[in-house]
């Protein structure tokens, strides 16, 4: 078979700031993946999900993308054990239509373990950057409850992996970033729920110390979150919202996610809306809406507690043509407290505040991949406008405090971090490159993997 693939002008990823000119296959069965990888000719190959990274972790550069959305069938579920077998194009927005909210045998529903904060993210993506949600104290990353994998390497055919088979390679793929081959397929273990319906509780917190107090109290709530208002300084710094849930008993099993965002984005406006004088605003605004008392009870279906920005297709758009950058890192446990203050303090003398600033916990759980992003301690997210030498400089100063505190950045949100700074966070890399397939690459990968082996060196020197 003679295989032509097309040329496209670019492909960004979430963030818009990234963009790259690729050629792109769009395989609709495993048979036509292993095709396109045989005729890949000298070019490098990189798996494309949803392209929900924010970063350049998603892109090839002058390489081949495999998009894989045409190989999403759910292939089988068992609905004694919760147990999903299904093709790595598959989203999440997919088995929510279909397995969450099932009957479980005994009492209660099928529902993903974990999920990140958007469900238009496939099996693919999310097995390869170890996704970690809202409820990692509790159930870990998504890795975890992965129980086999079905990959496609240009070295060595297909291969079937899992904790027992091809162990590390198993370990090697879940968070690898897409560089250890094409996952095809993948068997994943759902969690049995009491019901699709959450009791959530919103409370302010007026500083870190608040932050951390509610962090202990809520051990027993599976999901906790909480907003930051990054432009407060002084007595206000880490003041935020912190948000718990727990499943209510009961409830209808399947509140299904409305099939349509409520709101659109349709195009980038030229000059973003999203500045220092509309962040103030909207900080002020979520900082008052819990009013005097603080607290706030709601009871809301599952997806709506854990998507809400699905509801605004296309919000990335907001950030107007040039894009923005997402930072997040994790920092250890005894070091979080002190580190996120120099972070929101570097943050508020900068002047660059983020809009989504989210800090979450994530617990002790073993990382099941060579790569996980996910370790015990603090996570803080945020999202900055793309503004030129400005940016680069802040978020330079914020690596250097994450690497200072031991903590790591996480790759699906990155576009820049220096090789040095990946290798930092990941000790394991070096076992992990041994395995990585040799016909695959990412703009990432030629930034922070053994390519960059030489612009370490000099720069040591
Ligand atoms: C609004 C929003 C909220 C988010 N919240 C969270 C969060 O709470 N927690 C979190 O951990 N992440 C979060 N993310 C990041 C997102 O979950 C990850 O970037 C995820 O990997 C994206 O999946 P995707 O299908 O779009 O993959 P892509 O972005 O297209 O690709 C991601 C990586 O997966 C690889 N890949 C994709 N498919 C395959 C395959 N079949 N075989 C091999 N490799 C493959 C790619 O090569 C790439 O390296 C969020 C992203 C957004 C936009």
């Amino acid at each position: 078979m003679v295989i032509v693939f097309p040329e496209v002008e670019d492909r960004r990823s979430w963030g818009r700031a990234h963009r790259a000119r690729h050629r792109l296959a769009w395989p609709t069965h495993p048979r036509a993946a292993a095709d396109v990888l045989a005729a890949r000719g000298d070019r490098s190959v990189l798996g494309f999900g949803l392209g929900r990274s924010y970063g350049d972790s998603c892109l090839n550069p002058g390489g081949l993308l495999i998009e894989t959305r045409g190989l999403d069938r759910l292939l089988a579920f068992d609905a004694e054990r919760g147990i999903l077998h299904a093709e790595a194009g598959c989203t999440l927005a997919d088995l929510l239509a279909t397995v969450v909210g099932l009957p479980a045998p005994g009492g209660g529903v099928w529902c993903l373990p974990v999920s990140p904060g958007t469900r238009f993210v496939t099996l693919g993506g999310a097995i390869a950057n170890d996704v970690h949600g809202k409820n990692h104290g509790h159930m870990g990353s998504f890795g975890r409850h992965v129980l086999s994998l079905r990959l496609l390497r240009s070295d060595r055919g297909l291969l079937d992996c899992g904790p027992e088979r091809e162990g590390e390679l198993f370990r090697a793929t879940i968070g690898g970033l897409g560089l250890t081959g094409l996952i095809l397929e993948a068997t994943l273990r759902l969690e049995r729920v009491p019901g699709l319906l959450l009791e959530v509780e919103d409370l302010r917190f007026d500083d870190l110390e608040g932050f951390y107090r509610l962090v202990e109290e809520s051990a027993a709530w599976p999901y906790t979150v909480a907003w930051v208002d990054c432009l407060a300084r002084g007595r206000g710094l880490g003041r935020g919202i912190f948000s718990r849930a727990r499943y209510l008993e009961g409830g209808p099993a399947r509140p299904m996610p409305p099939a349509e965002p409520r709101l659109s984005v349709p195009l980038a406006p030229p000059v973003s809306p999203l500045n220092r004088w509309t962040l103030a605003a909207f900080n002020a605004l979520l900082w008052r809406r819990l009013g005097p008392a603080g607290r706030r009870v709601r009871t809301l279906p599952w997806h709506r507690f854990l998507y809400p920005l699905d509801a605004i297709e296309g919000w990335n758009r907001l950030y107007g043509p040039r894009g923005f950058h997402q930072h997040q890192c994790v920092v250890p446990p005894k070091t979080a407290p002190d580190t996120v203050r120099r972070l929101l303090e570097t943050i508020a003398a900068s002047g660059q505040g983020s809009f989504l600033a989210v800090l979450k916990t994530l617990g002790a759980s073993a990382a099941p991949g060579l790569l996980s992003f996910p370790m015990e301690g603090t996570t803080l997210a945020l999202d900055f406008p793309e503004r030129g030498t400005a940016t680069a400089a802040l978020l330079d100063r914020l690596d250097r405090i994450v690497l200072e505190a031991g903590g790591r950045l996480y790759p699906a949100k990155d576009g820049r971090m220096s090789a040095e700074a990946f290798r930092a966070g990941f000790p394991n890399w070096r076992r992990f490159a041994a395995l990585a397939d040799p016909a695959f690459s990412s703009a990432f990968w030629q930034r922070v993997g053994p390519a960059a082996d030489r612009r370490v060196l000099e720069r040591a020197a």
